[in-house]
């Protein structure tokens, strides 16, 4: 089976052509596998030994020192280990740890994950915050939302408080209120296609993308108005499509004069800087500091974007 043709052109359009062939054949290798200590019921070396002596070979990882990657035949060993059955290790792609490294929340903090099931990212952000302060989390889907209930009790997350609700309408009700927010946005998942499984790609296209990408712009919106002043954003996707990142964040860029793009400078060789204009739309020369994350060995692709609300005096808005 191979990619939709559309899919395949599309990509052509959106990267750099040295990176092209490179892209479109990892659709077809094997994905990577790796994993988080859970920081919150165990010690990193206890982990490790436990795993070496059913036979799985660890490598660090030197920006997340919770994380570490396996050759890709170990992924069954992991599913199947103790550790993991028992919540002490979460088995995550190394892109989806880059939100909340960026946002390096600490404990006491008040902390939003508008968009939160099945929980990676925020038994990730309750590691780090280690079980101190406030943790909200919010989930539109209600069997998705009783996952990540699930997933954070096995994880011992204690802090965390959930919601059951639309993002979209969070930002009214609790405005200003978060020193830091994920928003690892609901998309067309682009990143997980792979030509072994034409189910990952069954219901994509431009409709669905158009469709995200409104979404997108409501829950971003949202986030924002949740913002406090000086507090800090990661928008997140595992999407390729331009309607779906930059747009969305030159969208919200264009409507507050508060809001600009932090620089971020990732120790990876496969990160591009996001892109400058999409068919005939310019965008914000601020976009070149979101990072698109290329398909790799080790990692998934991602797109991931990290925003400040000012404190001071809002910039001006352009004129076009
Ligand atoms: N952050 C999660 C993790 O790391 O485990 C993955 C989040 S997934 C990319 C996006 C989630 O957003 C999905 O669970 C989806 O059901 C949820 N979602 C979609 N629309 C939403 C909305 N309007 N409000 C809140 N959540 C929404």
């Amino acid at each position: 089976m191979s990619l939709p043709a559309e899919f395949v052109e599309r990509l052509q359009e959106i990267l750099d052509p040295a990176d092209f062939e490179n892209v479109v054949a990892s659709f077809s290798k094997p994905r990577p596998a790796s994993f988080r200590v859970n920081t919150l019921i165990a010690e990193i070396p206890v982990v490790l030994g436990e795993l070496e002596k059913i036979g799985v070979t660890t490598r660090e990882v030197p920006w997340c020192p919770e994380a570490f990657t396996v050759n890709p035949e170990f992924r069954s060993v992991l599913v199947e280990s103790d550790a993991f059955r028992d919540g002490r290790i979460y088995i995550q792609n190394l892109s989806s740890l880059l939100p909340v490294c960026l946002l390096d929340p600490e404990p006491g903090q008040a902390v939003l994950d508008l968009a939160a099931a099945p929980g990676g990212k925020t038994l990730h952000l309750a590691a780090r915050m280690a079980n101190q302060g406030r943790l909200s989390a919010v989930e539109v889907v209600r069997s998705r939302y009783y996952k990540l209930r699930q997933n954070l009790q096995l994880g011992g997350a204690t802090l965390v408080k959930t919601y059951l609700k639309d993002g979209r309408g969070v930002g009214s009700k609790t405005p200003e209120q978060f020193d830091l927010v994920l928003l690892d946005a609901p998309c067309s998942s682009e990143a997980r296609f792979h030509v072994d499984d034409p189910e990952s790609w069954s219901y994509w296209g431009t409709r669905k993308i158009r469709e995200q990408s409104r979404k997108q712009r409501g829950l971003l919106k949202s986030a924002i108005q949740a913002l406090r002043p000086g507090g800090r954003l990661a928008y997140c996707t595992c999407s390729f499509a331009p309607e779906e990142n930059e747009a969305v964040i030159d969208w919200q860029l264009e409507r507050d004069p508060t809001l600009s793009v932090v620089e971020v400078k990732l120790p990876l060789d496969n990160v591009r800087v996001g892109l400058s204009d999409w068919r005939s739309k310019l965008f914000s020369p601020d976009l070149a500091r979101a990072c698109r994350v290329l398909p790799s060995a080790e990692m998934d692709a991602f797109f991931v974007c990290l925003l400040e609300k000012s404190s001071d005096r809002p910039r001006k808005l352009r004129r076009r």
